[in-house]
Protein backbone atom coordinates (compact mmCIF):
# COMPACT_ATOMS: atom_id res chain seq x y z
CA UNK A 1 0.00 0.00 0.00
CA UNK A 2 1.22 3.45 -0.73
CA UNK A 3 0.96 6.31 1.80
CA UNK A 4 -0.91 8.35 -0.22
CA UNK A 5 -3.83 5.31 -0.04
CA UNK A 6 -3.01 5.12 3.76
CA UNK A 7 -3.74 8.83 3.70
CA UNK A 8 -6.95 8.85 2.09
CA UNK A 9 -8.38 6.23 3.65
CA UNK A 10 -10.73 7.30 6.86
CA UNK A 11 -9.98 6.41 9.94
CA UNK A 12 -12.19 3.69 11.06
CA UNK A 13 -13.33 2.67 7.66
CA UNK A 14 -15.23 -0.62 7.65
CA UNK A 15 -12.14 -2.06 6.85
CA UNK A 16 -10.33 -0.89 9.21
CA UNK A 17 -12.85 -2.48 12.37
CA UNK A 18 -12.52 -5.66 10.25
CA UNK A 19 -8.71 -5.62 10.49
CA UNK A 20 -8.89 -5.40 13.78
CA UNK A 21 -10.91 -8.92 13.96
CA UNK A 22 -7.97 -10.23 12.78
CA UNK A 23 -5.95 -12.43 14.29
CA UNK A 24 -2.53 -10.86 15.14
CA UNK A 25 -0.52 -10.88 18.64
CA UNK A 26 -2.91 -8.08 19.58
CA UNK A 27 -5.87 -9.61 19.22
CA UNK A 28 -4.08 -12.75 20.11
CA UNK A 29 -6.09 -13.02 23.88
CA UNK A 30 -9.43 -11.68 22.33
CA UNK A 31 -9.27 -14.84 19.68
CA UNK A 32 -9.08 -17.12 23.23
CA UNK A 33 -11.59 -15.46 24.99
CA UNK A 34 -14.10 -15.71 21.39
CA UNK A 35 -12.85 -19.07 21.07
CA UNK A 36 -13.80 -20.07 25.18
CA UNK A 37 -17.57 -18.33 24.54
CA UNK A 38 -18.04 -20.56 21.72
CA UNK A 39 -17.36 -23.50 23.36
CA UNK A 40 -18.99 -22.39 26.27
CA UNK A 41 -22.35 -22.10 23.75
CA UNK A 42 -21.38 -25.88 22.28
CA UNK A 43 -21.05 -27.06 25.60
CA UNK A 44 -24.83 -25.86 26.65
CA UNK A 45 -26.34 -27.16 23.49
CA UNK A 46 -24.69 -30.27 24.20
CA UNK A 47 -25.73 -30.59 27.82
CA UNK A 48 -29.15 -29.33 26.65
CA UNK A 49 -30.24 -32.08 24.21
CA UNK A 50 -32.79 -34.06 25.63
CA UNK A 51 -32.58 -36.12 21.99
CA UNK A 52 -30.30 -36.71 19.32
CA UNK A 53 -32.14 -33.88 17.11
CA UNK A 54 -35.19 -31.88 17.37
CA UNK A 55 -36.84 -32.90 13.94
CA UNK A 56 -36.63 -29.84 11.86
CA UNK A 57 -38.13 -29.59 8.40
CA UNK A 58 -36.08 -27.96 6.29
CA UNK A 59 -38.92 -25.59 5.50
CA UNK A 60 -38.95 -24.61 9.15
CA UNK A 61 -35.75 -23.81 9.18
CA UNK A 62 -35.37 -22.33 5.42
CA UNK A 63 -37.60 -19.70 6.70
CA UNK A 64 -35.22 -18.86 9.59
CA UNK A 65 -32.09 -18.63 7.51
CA UNK A 66 -34.31 -16.69 4.60
CA UNK A 67 -34.66 -14.12 7.19
CA UNK A 68 -31.39 -13.24 7.43
CA UNK A 69 -29.71 -10.39 5.65
CA UNK A 70 -26.43 -10.86 4.82
CA UNK A 71 -25.40 -6.91 3.69
CA UNK A 72 -26.28 -6.27 7.61
CA UNK A 73 -23.43 -7.36 9.75
CA UNK A 74 -24.45 -8.06 13.30
CA UNK A 75 -20.70 -6.19 14.27
CA UNK A 76 -19.40 -8.55 16.63
CA UNK A 77 -18.82 -12.31 17.15
CA UNK A 78 -20.52 -12.70 20.25
CA UNK A 79 -23.67 -11.69 18.51
CA UNK A 80 -23.20 -13.52 15.55
CA UNK A 81 -22.67 -16.38 17.43
CA UNK A 82 -25.48 -15.76 18.96
CA UNK A 83 -27.46 -15.81 15.95
CA UNK A 84 -25.52 -19.12 14.80
CA UNK A 85 -26.97 -20.46 18.02
CA UNK A 86 -30.56 -19.97 16.58
CA UNK A 87 -29.87 -20.78 13.41
CA UNK A 88 -27.87 -24.21 13.80
CA UNK A 89 -26.97 -25.59 17.63
CA UNK A 90 -30.72 -25.50 18.53
CA UNK A 91 -31.76 -27.75 16.08
CA UNK A 92 -28.35 -29.20 15.12
CA UNK A 93 -27.97 -33.26 14.51
CA UNK A 94 -26.14 -34.57 17.86
CA UNK A 95 -24.13 -37.39 17.20
CA UNK A 96 -22.94 -37.73 20.89
CA UNK A 97 -26.43 -38.31 21.51
CA UNK A 98 -26.80 -42.05 23.32
CA UNK A 99 -30.10 -42.40 21.22
CA UNK A 100 -28.55 -41.29 18.22
CA UNK A 101 -27.76 -44.62 15.71
CA UNK A 102 -27.99 -43.42 12.36
CA UNK A 103 -24.83 -42.90 10.12
CA UNK A 104 -21.15 -43.64 10.67
CA UNK A 105 -21.13 -40.53 12.69
CA UNK A 106 -18.93 -40.77 16.72
CA UNK A 107 -18.73 -38.85 19.96
CA UNK A 108 -15.72 -37.15 19.73
CA UNK A 109 -12.99 -37.52 21.96
CA UNK A 110 -12.09 -34.96 24.02
CA UNK A 111 -8.23 -34.04 23.48
CA UNK A 112 -9.43 -34.25 19.57
CA UNK A 113 -11.75 -30.60 20.43
CA UNK A 114 -9.01 -29.24 22.41
CA UNK A 115 -6.31 -29.73 19.67
CA UNK A 116 -8.70 -28.40 16.67
CA UNK A 117 -7.96 -24.97 18.70
CA UNK A 118 -4.65 -24.94 17.86
CA UNK A 119 -5.23 -26.88 14.43
CA UNK A 120 -7.39 -23.65 13.53
CA UNK A 121 -5.48 -20.78 14.93
CA UNK A 122 -2.48 -21.60 13.85
CA UNK A 123 -4.23 -22.32 10.83
CA UNK A 124 -0.61 -24.92 9.05
CA UNK A 125 -1.24 -25.99 6.03
CA UNK A 126 0.57 -29.22 5.23
CA UNK A 127 1.74 -28.79 1.80
CA UNK A 128 4.92 -28.16 2.60
CA UNK A 129 7.64 -28.31 5.35
CA UNK A 130 8.33 -24.76 4.68
CA UNK A 131 4.25 -23.98 5.66
CA UNK A 132 4.03 -27.05 8.52
CA UNK A 133 7.47 -27.65 10.24
CA UNK A 134 7.08 -29.82 12.73
CA UNK A 135 3.36 -30.63 11.94
CA UNK A 136 4.89 -32.51 8.82
CA UNK A 137 6.54 -34.44 11.01
CA UNK A 138 3.71 -35.54 13.25
CA UNK A 139 1.60 -36.56 10.25
CA UNK A 140 4.80 -38.80 9.91
CA UNK A 141 4.89 -40.16 12.85
CA UNK A 142 1.40 -40.95 12.85
CA UNK A 143 0.85 -42.47 9.67
CA UNK A 144 4.11 -45.05 10.19
CA UNK A 145 2.31 -45.96 13.48
CA UNK A 146 -1.16 -46.54 11.41
CA UNK A 147 0.58 -48.53 8.67
CA UNK A 148 2.45 -50.38 11.64
CA UNK A 149 -0.92 -51.24 13.25
CA UNK A 150 -2.07 -52.69 9.63
CA UNK A 151 1.25 -54.46 9.47
CA UNK A 152 2.39 -52.77 5.97
CA UNK A 153 6.06 -53.30 6.57
CA UNK A 154 8.99 -51.23 6.42
CA UNK A 155 8.63 -49.65 2.89
CA UNK A 156 4.70 -48.39 4.28
CA UNK A 157 3.85 -44.45 4.19
CA UNK A 158 0.71 -42.97 3.14
CA UNK A 159 -1.19 -39.47 3.80
CA UNK A 160 -3.75 -37.64 5.40
CA UNK A 161 -7.00 -37.27 3.54
CA UNK A 162 -10.38 -35.14 4.33
CA UNK A 163 -12.38 -39.27 4.41
CA UNK A 164 -12.94 -42.63 3.03
CA UNK A 165 -14.38 -40.97 -0.43
CA UNK A 166 -10.58 -38.76 -0.82
CA UNK A 167 -8.72 -41.97 0.54
CA UNK A 168 -10.11 -44.44 -1.75
CA UNK A 169 -9.98 -42.39 -5.13
CA UNK A 170 -6.10 -41.93 -4.28
CA UNK A 171 -5.92 -45.33 -4.20
CA UNK A 172 -7.62 -46.43 -7.39
CA UNK A 173 -5.93 -43.57 -8.99
CA UNK A 174 -2.58 -45.14 -7.83
CA UNK A 175 -3.69 -48.81 -8.66
CA UNK A 176 -4.68 -47.35 -12.44
CA UNK A 177 -0.99 -45.27 -12.98
CA UNK A 178 0.69 -48.53 -11.68
CA UNK A 179 -1.37 -50.63 -13.84
CA UNK A 180 -0.74 -48.44 -17.01
CA UNK A 181 3.02 -47.51 -16.25
CA UNK A 182 5.21 -48.39 -19.00
CA UNK A 183 2.38 -49.52 -21.12
CA UNK A 184 2.20 -47.30 -24.71
CA UNK A 185 -0.61 -46.01 -26.81
CA UNK A 186 -3.24 -42.99 -25.66
CA UNK A 187 -4.49 -42.76 -22.62
CA UNK A 188 -7.56 -44.10 -23.50
CA UNK A 189 -6.16 -47.25 -24.87
CA UNK A 190 -4.14 -47.67 -22.33
CA UNK A 191 -7.39 -47.69 -20.05
CA UNK A 192 -9.36 -49.70 -22.16
CA UNK A 193 -10.19 -53.10 -20.58
CA UNK A 194 -9.27 -52.10 -17.32
CA UNK A 195 -11.29 -53.99 -14.15
CA UNK A 196 -11.80 -53.03 -10.39
CA UNK A 197 -13.08 -55.76 -8.41
CA UNK A 198 -15.48 -55.51 -5.41
CA UNK A 199 -18.03 -57.16 -3.32
CA UNK A 200 -21.61 -55.69 -4.29
CA UNK A 201 -21.64 -54.70 -0.67
CA UNK A 202 -18.61 -52.09 -0.98
CA UNK A 203 -18.87 -48.32 -1.02
CA UNK A 204 -20.09 -46.49 -3.66
CA UNK A 205 -17.01 -44.07 -3.78
CA UNK A 206 -15.30 -47.23 -5.80
CA UNK A 207 -17.37 -46.70 -8.12
CA UNK A 208 -17.25 -42.95 -8.03
CA UNK A 209 -13.47 -42.88 -8.22
CA UNK A 210 -13.72 -45.40 -11.61
CA UNK A 211 -15.51 -42.86 -13.23
CA UNK A 212 -13.66 -39.72 -12.27
CA UNK A 213 -10.33 -41.53 -13.92
CA UNK A 214 -11.83 -42.38 -17.27
CA UNK A 215 -12.66 -46.07 -16.61
CA UNK A 216 -16.38 -45.53 -16.60
CA UNK A 217 -18.79 -46.81 -14.00
CA UNK A 218 -18.75 -50.16 -15.65
CA UNK A 219 -15.09 -51.03 -15.04
CA UNK A 220 -16.41 -51.93 -11.20
CA UNK A 221 -17.16 -55.54 -11.35
CA UNK A 222 -19.94 -55.79 -9.08
CA UNK A 223 -18.80 -59.16 -6.76
CA UNK A 224 -21.56 -60.93 -5.40
CA UNK A 225 -21.22 -61.79 -1.80
CA UNK A 226 -22.27 -64.38 0.99
CA UNK A 227 -25.17 -64.73 3.29
CA UNK A 228 -23.02 -62.21 5.78
CA UNK A 229 -22.37 -59.61 3.07
CA UNK A 230 -18.93 -60.65 2.60
CA UNK A 231 -17.25 -61.17 -1.07
CA UNK A 232 -17.64 -64.66 -2.31
CA UNK A 233 -14.23 -65.58 -3.28
CA UNK A 234 -15.12 -68.08 -5.40
CA UNK A 235 -17.37 -65.74 -7.06
CA UNK A 236 -13.97 -63.29 -7.57
CA UNK A 237 -11.85 -65.81 -9.47
CA UNK A 238 -14.47 -66.99 -11.21
CA UNK A 239 -14.84 -63.14 -12.78
CA UNK A 240 -11.54 -62.66 -12.68
CA UNK A 241 -10.40 -66.10 -14.93
CA UNK A 242 -13.77 -65.13 -17.52
CA UNK A 243 -12.37 -61.69 -17.65
CA UNK A 244 -8.76 -62.67 -18.56
CA UNK A 245 -9.92 -65.00 -21.10
CA UNK A 246 -11.79 -62.30 -22.63
CA UNK A 247 -8.94 -59.91 -22.59
CA UNK A 248 -9.90 -57.93 -20.11
CA UNK A 249 -6.96 -56.86 -17.28
CA UNK A 250 -7.58 -56.94 -13.30
CA UNK A 251 -6.28 -52.80 -12.28
CA UNK A 252 -7.20 -53.86 -8.60
CA UNK A 253 -9.33 -56.01 -6.61
CA UNK A 254 -10.89 -53.76 -3.36
CA UNK A 255 -11.63 -56.00 -0.16
CA UNK A 256 -14.07 -53.93 2.24
CA UNK A 257 -13.32 -54.13 5.93
CA UNK A 258 -16.71 -53.24 7.54
CA UNK A 259 -18.92 -52.69 4.85
CA UNK A 260 -21.26 -49.79 5.41
CA UNK A 261 -24.40 -51.39 6.31
CA UNK A 262 -23.46 -54.52 7.52
CA UNK A 263 -20.06 -54.18 8.98
CA UNK A 264 -18.84 -57.28 6.47
CA UNK A 265 -15.19 -58.12 6.33
CA UNK A 266 -14.46 -59.65 3.34
CA UNK A 267 -11.96 -62.60 3.51
CA UNK A 268 -8.70 -60.40 2.92
CA UNK A 269 -6.51 -63.67 2.95
CA UNK A 270 -7.94 -65.04 0.05
CA UNK A 271 -8.56 -61.83 -1.67
CA UNK A 272 -5.30 -60.56 -1.34
CA UNK A 273 -3.79 -63.96 -2.59
CA UNK A 274 -6.10 -63.80 -5.91
CA UNK A 275 -4.47 -60.36 -6.29
CA UNK A 276 -1.40 -61.42 -6.25
CA UNK A 277 -2.31 -64.47 -8.71
CA UNK A 278 -3.64 -61.71 -11.20
CA UNK A 279 -1.08 -58.91 -10.85
CA UNK A 280 -3.80 -56.73 -9.29
CA UNK A 281 -3.44 -54.20 -6.79
CA UNK A 282 -4.80 -54.96 -3.73
CA UNK A 283 -7.13 -52.09 -1.66
CA UNK A 284 -8.70 -52.79 1.40
CA UNK A 285 -11.04 -50.27 2.79
CA UNK A 286 -11.42 -50.29 6.18
CA UNK A 287 -12.82 -46.71 6.38
CA UNK A 288 -15.20 -48.26 8.77
CA UNK A 289 -13.20 -51.46 10.40
CA UNK A 290 -10.03 -49.81 10.68
CA UNK A 291 -10.99 -49.89 14.95
CA UNK A 292 -10.39 -53.03 14.62
CA UNK A 293 -6.38 -52.20 14.19
CA UNK A 294 -6.62 -51.01 17.26
CA UNK A 295 -8.83 -53.56 19.39
CA UNK A 296 -6.63 -56.46 21.05
CA UNK A 297 -9.65 -58.57 21.13
CA UNK A 298 -10.47 -58.01 17.46
CA UNK A 299 -7.39 -57.43 15.44
CA UNK A 300 -7.24 -60.60 14.34
CA UNK A 301 -10.60 -60.19 12.13
CA UNK A 302 -8.34 -58.23 9.83
CA UNK A 303 -5.78 -60.95 9.24
CA UNK A 304 -4.16 -60.36 5.83
CA UNK A 305 -4.60 -56.29 5.84
CA UNK A 306 -0.72 -56.67 5.80
CA UNK A 307 -0.29 -57.81 1.74
CA UNK A 308 -2.50 -54.81 1.13
CA UNK A 309 -1.19 -52.42 -1.63
CA UNK A 310 -2.90 -49.34 -0.04
CA UNK A 311 -5.49 -49.02 2.82
CA UNK A 312 -8.11 -46.76 3.52
CA UNK A 313 -9.08 -45.91 6.91
CA UNK A 314 -11.07 -43.30 8.59
CA UNK A 315 -10.46 -42.27 11.83
CA UNK A 316 -13.04 -40.35 11.73
CA UNK A 317 -15.20 -43.22 12.26
CA UNK A 318 -14.05 -45.66 14.30
CA UNK A 319 -11.14 -43.64 15.95
CA UNK A 320 -13.50 -41.11 17.42
CA UNK A 321 -12.14 -38.00 15.82
CA UNK A 322 -13.75 -34.97 14.31
CA UNK A 323 -14.71 -34.92 10.88
CA UNK A 324 -12.26 -34.81 8.66
CA UNK A 325 -9.37 -37.28 9.65
CA UNK A 326 -8.85 -40.34 7.33
CA UNK A 327 -5.87 -41.52 5.98
CA UNK A 328 -4.23 -43.54 3.02
CA UNK A 329 -1.69 -46.00 3.05
CA UNK A 330 0.62 -48.05 1.13
CA UNK A 331 2.68 -50.74 1.53
CA UNK A 332 5.25 -49.12 -1.35
CA UNK A 333 6.32 -45.96 -0.53
CA UNK A 334 7.58 -45.37 -4.22
CA UNK A 335 4.01 -45.95 -5.17
CA UNK A 336 2.80 -42.07 -4.00
CA UNK A 337 5.44 -40.80 -6.39
CA UNK A 338 2.39 -42.00 -8.92
CA UNK A 339 0.69 -38.99 -8.11
CA UNK A 340 3.50 -36.44 -7.38
CA UNK A 341 3.67 -33.15 -9.38
CA UNK A 342 6.35 -30.46 -8.70
CA UNK A 343 5.34 -27.07 -8.82
CA UNK A 344 7.81 -24.02 -9.25
CA UNK A 345 6.27 -22.13 -6.69
CA UNK A 346 5.70 -24.73 -3.90
CA UNK A 347 7.91 -28.03 -4.01
CA UNK A 348 10.73 -27.44 -7.78
CA UNK A 349 12.07 -30.54 -8.62
CA UNK A 350 15.26 -29.37 -8.45
CA UNK A 351 14.87 -28.83 -4.65
CA UNK A 352 13.12 -32.45 -4.11
CA UNK A 353 14.14 -33.96 -1.40
CA UNK A 354 15.93 -31.44 0.36
CA UNK A 355 13.08 -30.84 2.68
CA UNK A 356 9.71 -33.72 3.82
CA UNK A 357 6.95 -32.16 1.59
CA UNK A 358 3.81 -33.90 2.55
CA UNK A 359 1.89 -32.03 -1.15
CA UNK A 360 4.30 -34.50 -3.00
CA UNK A 361 1.94 -37.49 -1.78
CA UNK A 362 -1.64 -35.57 -1.42
CA UNK A 363 -4.33 -34.64 -3.99
CA UNK A 364 -5.19 -31.47 -2.06
CA UNK A 365 -2.75 -28.27 -1.47
CA UNK A 366 -4.00 -26.55 0.93
CA UNK A 367 -4.79 -28.96 3.77
CA UNK A 368 -5.58 -28.91 7.41
CA UNK A 369 -3.42 -30.45 10.02
CA UNK A 370 -5.99 -32.88 10.81
CA UNK A 371 -3.20 -35.34 12.58
CA UNK A 372 -2.84 -32.61 15.26
CA UNK A 373 -6.12 -34.35 16.95
CA UNK A 374 -6.09 -37.89 16.50
CA UNK A 375 -1.70 -36.80 17.59
CA UNK A 376 -3.23 -35.55 21.03
CA UNK A 377 -6.08 -38.01 21.34
CA UNK A 378 -3.13 -40.91 21.25
CA UNK A 379 -0.86 -38.94 23.53
CA UNK A 380 -3.39 -38.39 26.20
CA UNK A 381 -5.49 -41.87 25.82
CA UNK A 382 -3.34 -44.00 24.10
CA UNK A 383 -4.10 -46.68 21.70
CA UNK A 384 -5.60 -49.30 23.70
CA UNK A 385 -8.48 -46.67 25.08
CA UNK A 386 -9.49 -45.99 21.29
CA UNK A 387 -9.33 -50.12 21.05
CA UNK A 388 -11.20 -50.79 24.11
CA UNK A 389 -14.23 -48.09 22.94
CA UNK A 390 -14.27 -50.09 19.82
CA UNK A 391 -14.76 -52.88 21.49
CA UNK A 392 -17.19 -51.74 23.62
CA UNK A 393 -19.39 -51.26 20.62
CA UNK A 394 -19.45 -54.34 19.20
CA UNK A 395 -20.39 -55.60 22.26
CA UNK A 396 -23.43 -52.99 22.40
CA UNK A 397 -24.35 -54.10 18.95
CA UNK A 398 -24.03 -57.67 19.59
CA UNK A 399 -26.54 -57.18 22.80
CA UNK A 400 -28.92 -54.79 20.65
CA UNK A 401 -29.17 -57.88 17.67
CA UNK A 402 -30.17 -60.12 20.71
CA UNK A 403 -33.03 -57.73 21.67
CA UNK A 404 -33.90 -57.78 17.86
CA UNK A 405 -34.34 -61.38 18.08
CA UNK A 406 -36.10 -61.86 20.83
CA UNK A 407 -38.69 -59.49 20.02
CA UNK A 408 -41.54 -61.12 18.00
CA UNK A 409 -42.56 -58.24 15.90
CA UNK A 410 -38.83 -57.19 15.13
CA UNK A 411 -36.84 -59.08 12.30
CA UNK A 412 -33.25 -59.49 12.25
CA UNK A 413 -31.50 -59.13 8.25
CA UNK A 414 -28.12 -60.48 9.07
CA UNK A 415 -25.97 -61.56 11.70
CA UNK A 416 -23.83 -58.71 13.29
CA UNK A 417 -20.34 -58.21 12.67
CA UNK A 418 -19.27 -54.83 13.87
CA UNK A 419 -21.47 -52.20 15.31
CA UNK A 420 -24.49 -51.98 12.79
CA UNK A 421 -27.66 -53.59 13.33
CA UNK A 422 -29.76 -54.00 10.28
CA UNK A 423 -33.35 -55.24 10.84
CA UNK A 424 -36.89 -54.51 10.55
CA UNK A 425 -40.80 -54.25 12.20
CA UNK A 426 -42.96 -56.85 10.97
CA UNK A 427 -46.69 -56.45 12.66
CA UNK A 428 -47.97 -59.74 14.39
CA UNK A 429 -50.85 -61.48 12.75
CA UNK A 430 -51.27 -63.12 8.70
CA UNK A 431 -48.91 -61.42 5.81
CA UNK A 432 -49.09 -57.68 6.24
CA UNK A 433 -49.66 -55.77 3.21
CA UNK A 434 -48.10 -52.48 4.65
CA UNK A 435 -44.90 -52.80 2.65
CA UNK A 436 -46.91 -52.66 -0.54
CA UNK A 437 -47.93 -48.84 0.37
CA UNK A 438 -46.44 -46.09 -1.16
CA UNK A 439 -44.00 -45.58 1.03
CA UNK A 440 -41.92 -48.42 3.35
CA UNK A 441 -42.85 -49.15 6.77
CA UNK A 442 -39.49 -48.51 7.56
CA UNK A 443 -39.29 -45.43 6.22
CA UNK A 444 -42.47 -44.51 7.46
CA UNK A 445 -41.29 -45.78 10.76
CA UNK A 446 -37.69 -44.12 10.63
CA UNK A 447 -39.49 -40.81 9.87
CA UNK A 448 -41.90 -40.85 12.79
CA UNK A 449 -38.71 -41.33 15.40
CA UNK A 450 -37.34 -38.27 13.58
CA UNK A 451 -40.35 -36.01 14.07
CA UNK A 452 -40.28 -37.13 17.81
CA UNK A 453 -36.97 -36.40 18.52
CA UNK A 454 -36.56 -39.35 20.94
CA UNK A 455 -34.08 -41.39 18.46
CA UNK A 456 -32.28 -41.31 15.20
CA UNK A 457 -31.97 -44.69 13.25
CA UNK A 458 -30.85 -45.34 9.49
CA UNK A 459 -32.65 -47.06 6.78
CA UNK A 460 -31.44 -49.24 4.03
CA UNK A 461 -32.68 -51.86 0.99
CA UNK A 462 -31.91 -55.59 1.22
CA UNK A 463 -33.17 -57.47 -1.99
CA UNK A 464 -35.45 -55.30 -2.36
CA UNK A 465 -36.76 -54.42 1.32
CA UNK A 466 -36.62 -51.37 3.27
CA UNK A 467 -35.17 -52.18 6.70
CA UNK A 468 -34.02 -50.28 9.44
CA UNK A 469 -30.35 -49.61 10.79
CA UNK A 470 -28.88 -48.79 13.80
CA UNK A 471 -25.44 -48.03 13.43
CA UNK A 472 -23.98 -47.55 16.87
CA UNK A 473 -20.33 -45.91 17.51
CA UNK A 474 -21.12 -44.54 21.21
CA UNK A 475 -19.36 -46.57 23.85
CA UNK A 476 -21.66 -44.14 26.65
CA UNK A 477 -25.28 -45.39 25.01
CA UNK A 478 -26.18 -48.80 27.23
CA UNK A 479 -28.49 -51.19 26.25
CA UNK A 480 -30.84 -49.52 28.44
CA UNK A 481 -31.00 -46.89 25.65
CA UNK A 482 -31.28 -49.42 22.56
CA UNK A 483 -34.31 -50.98 24.34
CA UNK A 484 -35.71 -47.41 24.51
CA UNK A 485 -35.28 -47.13 20.76
CA UNK A 486 -36.59 -50.53 19.88
CA UNK A 487 -39.48 -50.20 22.25
CA UNK A 488 -39.79 -46.32 20.34
CA UNK A 489 -39.84 -48.57 16.83
CA UNK A 490 -41.90 -51.12 17.81
CA UNK A 491 -44.93 -48.74 18.60
CA UNK A 492 -44.69 -46.64 15.64
CA UNK A 493 -44.79 -49.82 13.85
CA UNK A 494 -47.89 -50.73 15.00
CA UNK A 495 -49.09 -47.01 14.93
CA UNK A 496 -48.76 -46.71 11.46
CA UNK A 497 -49.72 -50.39 10.68
CA UNK A 498 -52.82 -49.09 12.61
CA UNK A 499 -53.67 -46.41 10.76
CA UNK A 500 -52.72 -47.84 7.57
CA UNK A 501 -55.11 -50.80 8.11
CA UNK A 502 -58.02 -48.03 9.24
CA UNK A 503 -57.54 -46.52 6.00
CA UNK A 504 -57.47 -49.74 3.56
CA UNK A 505 -60.83 -50.47 5.59
CA UNK A 506 -62.59 -46.88 5.34
C1 LIG B 1 -17.88 -44.16 5.13
C2 LIG B 1 -17.25 -45.07 4.16
C3 LIG B 1 -16.52 -44.55 3.07
C4 LIG B 1 -16.51 -43.08 2.75
O1 LIG B 1 -15.81 -42.37 3.72
P1 LIG B 1 -16.09 -40.81 3.96
O2 LIG B 1 -15.17 -40.50 5.09
O3 LIG B 1 -17.54 -40.71 4.30
O4 LIG B 1 -15.75 -40.09 2.72
C5 LIG B 1 -15.85 -45.44 2.27
N1 LIG B 1 -15.92 -46.76 2.50
C6 LIG B 1 -16.63 -47.30 3.51
C7 LIG B 1 -16.64 -48.78 3.70
C8 LIG B 1 -17.33 -46.46 4.38
O5 LIG B 1 -18.05 -46.97 5.38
Amino acid sequence: MTPQRQLAQPLSSPADLAAGQLLTSETAERMAEEFASAARLAARSIAAATGPTTGPRPEALRARLDAVDLRTPLGSTAAALEEATELYLRDAVYFHHPRYAAHLNCPVALPAIAAEALVTTVNTSMDTWDQSAGATLIEQRLIDWAAGLAGLGPEADGVFTSGGTASNLQAMLLARNSAVAGATGSLPERLAGLRIYASADSHFSISTSASLLGLGAEAVVAIECDELHRMDVSALRHALEKDRAAGLRAMAIVATAGTTDFGSIDPLGAIGSLAAEHGAWFHVDAAYGCGLLASARHRGMLTGIEAADSVTVDFHKSFFQPIGSSAILVRNRAALALVSHHAEYLNPAAEAGRTPNQVDKSLATTRRFDALKLWVTLRALGTEAIGQMFDSVMDLAAAAASMVHAHPELELAAEVQLSTVVFRYVPPGPEPATDTATEPLANAIRTALYDSGAAMVAATTIDGVRHLKLTLLNPNTTPGDIAGILDAVVSHGRAICQMRTGMAAA
